[in-house]
């Protein structure tokens, strides 16, 4: 159980990953959860990344090949993982190859997730989150039992900075010139698959399941 979650921001990666990392039994990878813990410990790191996201540019590829190196290592991963949003770039693509032939390893495939532009601005508008348990949320797609509280852990749901206007353009054309050649990069691996993500949230993960062959 090897995949990479591959698309646009906002276009359901890590909502889809934690469900099925949660029926799989393998742990999801967020490069993106990792950082934003590491910019709220105020780590050196942190500090680092704090400053890409939010102008809405990737952190550069040596800190997250060494972030998803060291993950990948966990004792946890060794029955398999899901990688979201990682890798972004070709050079981190070339990076995981690296250290997938460390562990000795190989990937079950990359799934693509296609979702027209002016989705993807309206799920990162009505996004939230929980600050404590990073649990995900829509105003309107996936709204919590209690207004404005995460249903795990009672927390005030926040919206990501990065996830305003202005940020959320720049992260589109980011996505475009720096992580979209991976769609051509993985096919012609002969490793993706393609998932019409517009859709709603339990008829994706239907198709996710039957893709990836988890019962
Ligand atoms: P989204 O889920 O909206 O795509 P993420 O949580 O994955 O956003 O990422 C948020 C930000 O963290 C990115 O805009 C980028 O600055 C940084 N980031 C996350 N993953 C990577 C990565 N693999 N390479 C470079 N930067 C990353
Ligand atoms: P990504 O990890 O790709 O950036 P998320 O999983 O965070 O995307 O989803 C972005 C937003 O869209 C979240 O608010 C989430 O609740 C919502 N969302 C996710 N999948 C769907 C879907 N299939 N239909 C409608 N809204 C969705
Ligand atoms: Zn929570």
């Amino acid at each position: 159980m090897r995949w990479i979650f591959l698309g646009p921001p906002g276009a359901g990666k890590g909502t889809q990953a934690a469900r099925l990392a949660e029926r799989a039994g393998v742990p999801q990878i967020s490069t993106g959860d990792m950082l934003r813990a590491a910019v709220r410990a105020g780590t050196p790191l942190g500090l680092e990344a704090k400053r890409y996201m939010d102008a809405g540019q990737l952190v550069p590829d040596d800190v997250t090949i060494a972030i998803v190196r060291e993950r990948l290592a966990q004792d946890d991963c060794r029955r398999g993982f899901l990688l979201d949003g990682f890798p972004r770039t070709v050079p981190q693509a070339e990076g995981l190859a690296g250290v997938l032939a460390e562990l000795g390893v190989g990937l079950d495939g990359v799934l693509y997730f296609d979702v027209p532009d002016e989705v993807v601005v309206e799920r990162l508008s009505g996004r939230r989150i929980c600050p404590e348990c990073q649990a995900t949320y829509h105003v309107r797609f996936d709204p919590p039992r209690e207004a404005g509280r995460c249903d795990r852990c009672g927390a005030a749901l926040v919206q990501r900075h990065d996830d305003k206007e202005e940020t959320v353009r720049e992260r589109l054309a980011v996505y475009r010139r720096q992580t979209e050649p991976l769609v051509d990069y993985y096919r012609r691996a002969g490793l993706l698959k393609r998932v019409a993500a517009d859709r709603p949230i339990d008829e994706v993960e239907a198709e996710i399941r039957r893709l990836t062959g988890v019962a």
